[in-house]
């Protein structure tokens, strides 16, 4: 069906061949419909005309309108320009250009009316304009109203293919008589949500009437924007759940019993029951899961992990848990071991610098099933790695995990395996359900009990002395310490010489041996990495001076102090992580963040919202704010937030809706069968599918 949107570009009149190669290189605009799918980045309210006198030294562009009196040309070589004189019933005002000089110069008539668009100068009470955007003739006592403006390419500006230009050929395509615009969003919901039709809003959007109108449209647009992300999200959701069967655990058997009743070293929080429940529930259905698990570092993700495990092994499945680093992993196979002990449940560690020996053996055991549990690295999803019957996937910080290894993984079986994914980097429920919309989400909201809020503070590197001086309290009081240094410009050189002198710098105040070291950098070998992290875990000894290797999971509740230096170089995420490290046991902990005193706006927000709070989710809403949605870790390679109108900053309320209702939809027509939902199924079938990031199995 081809109609009018789909006629190529160099049809359109004022176009032409050059320029539709232009568009077509550079905006990807191939037909007129591709056109009016080009939204604008803004738009200027052109639609006030201010007289001279009003004028102050104004942040924003202004219009004016007057006669030009006079013209010069004057100076020399670079300092040359050419000024012309504005003149309206209220005063005078020079207009100024450096460049494209012999243009102007030609264009600019003495004695001819002009409407000039640009940003006032007040040079010692003398205003002017420079390069002011011109239009000749009387053209009325209205201004232009709201002009939209384009997003454009450098390229496109050196064949002088400016906004205009954009203005001009969109307005042509709009004007056409044959021009439909189909609509894609059933009725009865326009009616409901007062939105106005996708013609008018596309219209409306281009050439408003007004700000009520503008308003109007961009609405319309956000909601069909993310009404048609969510429609895709829940296809995809149900398809899978449609589908894909995973292994079903009928049974609560005696391992997780014995487990639970004999072994659990504390009572689960309510949140910890709540997540358990709902993963349970996954398992039992025969559909597969696939569950994000967000919780606060230290809200006790692992323990969830192992009682799933348990499932798993209740049911006759393996299970395993892939963790993004080597330290990381070691550490859940440490604890897990730990917690296991008198269970007759061995879980095995595999990973990159396991001995080729060992590694033999144990992959028998994988491939027998005589291994119940491994953890491990990427390791595990190497080819040698076969599972007798792998029944459920622990991912642990899954930001670090390509979307090509997981799926590796999910394939050593022959029936998907649940997959839990567990994230520590806790990110805004917007967030989640537009990048994550495809997975179901848990949340863990509580921390357990008897904990301290840890105390943070902001010191400057003057107060060093009284810093070490509490560090030395502390560990004569028998508790432990990390002293952090940041990456110095991903160089793992400079890396490890900062981090040698920060150690000579923490040595003079605390001198070794009376102080014991460890530490942990990027160039150590793992076994190395592994042997300092063992001495700190056993508290063999005080104090760890690190990079941010240790930034995740790492679990040493005798810790109670976190010093970062140079703070002001770390992301919120990191210095959460980082500050999670301690308050991991009952003694009340300390974050010391030491910064500079002249500190950029931003990195004083983050500093502030650090010793503001301690809540996860309040800490990545401001990290949002500040870095907007495409930086936050975890999303950043997902494509899923290339929104065109909708900011999921600021349009939370949106969203909801779009979820909702397509929900709503979904539930009352899933194969989108019903006539008044053609217009949806056919949006669906044009849009190209997208790789849906978080898709797993
Ligand atoms: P994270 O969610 O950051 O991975 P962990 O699973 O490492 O957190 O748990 C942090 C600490 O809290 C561990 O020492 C763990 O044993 C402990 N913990 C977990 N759940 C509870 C609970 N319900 N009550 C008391 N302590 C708990
Ligand atoms: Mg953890």
């Amino acid at each position: 069906m081809a109609g009018y949107l789909d006629t190529p570009i160099e049809y359109l009149k004022g176009v032409g061949p050059q320029r539709a190669e232009a568009l077509k290189k550079e905006l990807d605009i191939h037909s007129v419909g591709d056109l009016l799918m080009h939204y604008p980045a803004r738009h200027e309210d052109r639609s006030k005309v201010y007289t001279i006198a009003s004028l102050g030294n104004a942040e924003a562009s202004v219009q004016v309108r007057g006669r030009i009196i006079s013209t010069d040309l004057l100076g020399m070589g670079a300092g040359r320009r050419f000024t012309a004189i504005l003149q309206d019933e209220t005063g005078m005002l020079e207009l100024i250009w450096f460049q494209g000089i012999p243009w102007v110069s030609k264009s600019v008539k003495p004695g001819d009316q002009y409407m000039a668009y640009g940003r006032i100068s007040d040079f010692k009470g003398k205003l002017s304009m420079a390069h002011p955007e011109l239009e000749s003739g009387n053209t009325g006592t209205q201004g232009k109203g709201l002009v939209p403006v384009y997003p454009l390419t450098d390229g496109m500006r050196r064949r002088r293919l400016d906004n205009r230009f954009m203005v001009q050929i969109t307005r042509m395509a709009l004007a056409d008589s044959k021009l439909e615009i189909p609509e894609n969003l059933p009725e009865n919901l326009l009616r409901e949500l007062r939105l106005i039709s996708r013609t008018q809003a596309i219209k409306q959007l281009h050439a408003p009437a007004d700000l009520g109108m503008l308003e109007a449209a961009q609405n319309r647009l956000k909601f069909e924007e993310l009404f048609y992300l969510q429609m895709r999200h829940l296809q995809v959701k149900s398809h899978r759940n449609q589908t894909v069967r995973g292994p079903v655990f009928t049974e609560v058997g005696h391992l997780f019993n014995t487990f639970y009743k004999e072994h659990l070293p504390f009572t689960l929080t309510d949140a910890q029951k709540t997540v358990l429940k709902e993963i349970r529930a996954d398992m039992k259905t025969g559909k597969q899961m696939n569950r994000l698990l967000q919780g606060d570092v230290g809200s006790g993700k692992t323990m969830v992990a192992l009682l799933s495990m348990l499932l798993a092994a209740d049911n006759g499945f393996q299970a395993c848990v892939m963790a993004p680093t080597e330290i990381l992993a070691a550490q859940h196979f440490y604890s897990i071991s730990e917690m296991l002990e008198g269970m007759h449940l061995k879980p095995v560690l595999l990973t990159g610098s396991t001995p080729k020996k060992a590694r033999t053996g144990i992959l028998e055991g994988i491939k027998n099933g005589d291994v119940p549990f491994l953890i491990g690295t990427h390791a595990l999803i190497e080819e040698s790695v076969a599972f007798k019957n792998l029944g459920l996937v622990v991912i642990d910080e899954q930001h670090r995990f390509g979307v090509a290894q997981r799926a590796k993984l999910s394939m050593k079986a022959q029936l998907p395996p649940h997959v839990l994914v567990m994230t520590a980097t806790p990110i805004p429920r917007t967030l989640a359900m537009t990048v994550y919309g495809d997975l179901d989400v848990s949340v863990i909201d509580q921390l357990p009990g008897g904990r301290k809020p840890i105390q943070t503070v902001l010191r400057p590197g003057s107060n060093r002395p009284l810093i070490m001086d509490f560090i030395r309290k502390e560990i004569k009081a028998g508790r432990q310490v990390y002293y952090v240094f940041p990456l110095i410009e991903d160089s793992e050189k400079l890396d490890l010489k900062s981090l040698m002198s920060g150690y000579d710098m923490v040595n003079d105040y605390l001198p070794a041996p009376e102080f014991r070291y460890s530490m942990v950098h990027g160039k150590l070998k793992p076994e190395e990495k592994d042997d300092e992290m063992r001495k700190f875990r056993n508290g063999q000894t005080d104090i760890m001076v690190a990079t941010t290797v240790i930034e995740v999971g790492v679990n040493v509740p005798n810790a109670t102090v976190m010093v970062i230096e140079n703070a002001e170089r770390f992301g919120l995420a990191q210095l959460h992580q980082l500050r999670g490290r301690v308050g991991r046991g009952g003694n009340q902990s300390y974050c010391i963040l030491v910064a500079g005193n002249k500190l950029s706006a931003t990195a004083k927000k983050r500093m502030d919202t650090m010793v503001r709070t301690t809540d996860g989710f309040e800490i990545s809403k401001v990290d949002l704010e500040l870095r907007g949605p495409g930086e936050l870790d975890g999303t950043r390679q997902s494509g899923i937030l290339d929104l065109k109108l909708a900011d999921i900053r600021h349009d939370e309320a949106w969203l909801l809706l779009a979820r909702a209702k397509a929900e709503d939809l979904l539930n009352a027509d899933p194969l989108l069968m019903k006539a008044e939902h053609f217009g949806v199924r056919q949006e669906l079938g044009r849009i190209p599918h997208r790789t849906v990031w978080s898709k797993i199995g």
